[in-house]
């Protein structure tokens, strides 16, 4: 499988492959078809269900792990259940679903309980408080036993019919393979915000894909044990695992409006999103070297402050006045700022000497 791996994520690949067509395996029982209750609108999964006659799918994966953060979401949870278990119940593979209940306030945790219950494949953990999705995430991950993980979302807005899709992407060789919600049903504020947010996301980091955060995501067992999500980084899985080195790519995916409740992230999220953002870029890239990036600006702004006041001290020296000279303020503060950039580099720099651990580089293979 190694050999197969690809780094390629360009938009037009992964746009194919989002309709790539899954080819039904031999000898598969005939099962009967029901369409999901809470999608009346053509499928592209539901054509394709039709088409191959229910038949059994393959997989080289052993065991799937579904992973679900939720957040008061009584009224979706049963229904969500029962999608689940007929969107696996065709594929040739062992599961489990994992039930992150992240603080909930209302009947949430109680109908977990019932799922759970006559069902040994469905398990839960439950949060004291809301601790946010990205904790329910990591946490999920921890728990997940198989050796490949499908996270979504609980309001049923992500289609777990999607599934053999992401293990199909998945099998061509890549780490993680995240949804792109291509025609999404979502308030029109959302969608020009999201769209603003990937394209930012997409100029900073060079992951060429469309949507980085949906909530249906797939991945190999090595990257939910390697990567570290807290804070709200679930934004940025894809960035996370780039960045670690694991291959990304994307599949376009069915997207459902809300059914019940109302969105968990106000609009507060788009000024967090940016802060993350930010997180991200550091923590990924500058981390283990603080002073490249502190280093920079505190360079810059010292050598600014340098010449504009080594120009200043040049007129005073011929003759002329400074006392009416603003521009000798914005010298001394750029050289200050600028030592003080350097400064915080520097000790960064101690710090990461200090903490160097080898457990922190993932090592793919040893011969
Ligand atoms: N969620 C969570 N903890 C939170 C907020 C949200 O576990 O603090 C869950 C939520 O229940 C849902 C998923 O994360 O299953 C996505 O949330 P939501 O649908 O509100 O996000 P949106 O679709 O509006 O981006
Ligand atoms: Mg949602």
């Amino acid at each position: 499988m190694d050999e197969q791996k690809k780094t390629e994520n360009s938009p037009n690949s992964t746009n194919q492959s989002g309709e790539a067509q899954q080819k039904p395996s031999e000898g598969g029982e005939q099962k009967s078809f029901r369409k999901p209750y809470y999608n009346r609108k053509r499928r592209y999964s539901y054509r394709q269900n039709r088409a191959s006659g229910f038949q059994q799918i393959n997989t080289a994966f052993k065991k799937l792990s579904v992973v679900v953060p939720l957040f008061n979401e009584e009224e979706s949870l049963q229904p969500l259940a029962n999608e689940i278990r007929k969107a696996i119940k065709p594929i040739n593979i062992a599961y489990e679903v994992i039930l992150v209940d992240d603080g909930s306030t209302d009947n949430s945790l109680k109908i977990i309980k019932e799922i759970c219950k006559p069902d040994k494949r469905f398990r839960y953990v439950s949060f004291r408080k809301n601790y946010g999705k990205s904790a329910a995430l990591q946490i999920g991950f921890k728990e997940a036993t198989g050796d490949v993980v499908v996270t979504m979302d609980a309001d049923l807005q992500d289609d777990p019919n999607e599934i053999p899709n992401l293990l199909k992407k998945l099998e061509e060789g890549f780490d993680l393979v995240s949804g792109w919600k291509k025609k999404r049903h979502d308030p029109f504020i959302k969608r020009v915000s999201s769209r603003f947010f990937n394209f930012i996301t997409r100029l900073m980091t060079k992951i060429k894909i469309h949507d980085f955060n949906c909530g249906l995501k797939a991945y190999r067992k090595e990257v939910t044990e390697n990567i570290k999500v807290y804070g709200e980084l679930h934004r940025y899985m894809p960035v996370l695992a780039d960045w670690e080195g694991f291959s990304v790519s994307e599949i376009a995916v069915n997207h459902h409006p809300r059914r019940y409740g109302k969105t968990k992230f106000g609009t507060s999220r788009f000024f967090k999103g940016f802060i993350d953002l930010i997180t991200v870029l550091f923590s990924t890239r500058y981390i283990k070297r603080p002073l490249h990036f502190f280093g920079f600006f505190g360079a810059f702004a010292f050598f600014v402050g340098i010449i504009v006041n080594g120009y200043l001290s040049y007129l005073w020296i011929i003759g002329e006045s400074l006392s009416n000279r603003p521009m000798l303020f914005l010298g001394i503060l750029l050289i200050i700022v600028g030592v003080q950039f350097f400064s915080v580099g520097l000790l960064g720099e101690m710090f990461v000497h200090n903490s160097m651990n080898e457990k922190e580089y993932f090592i793919k293979e040893k011969g």
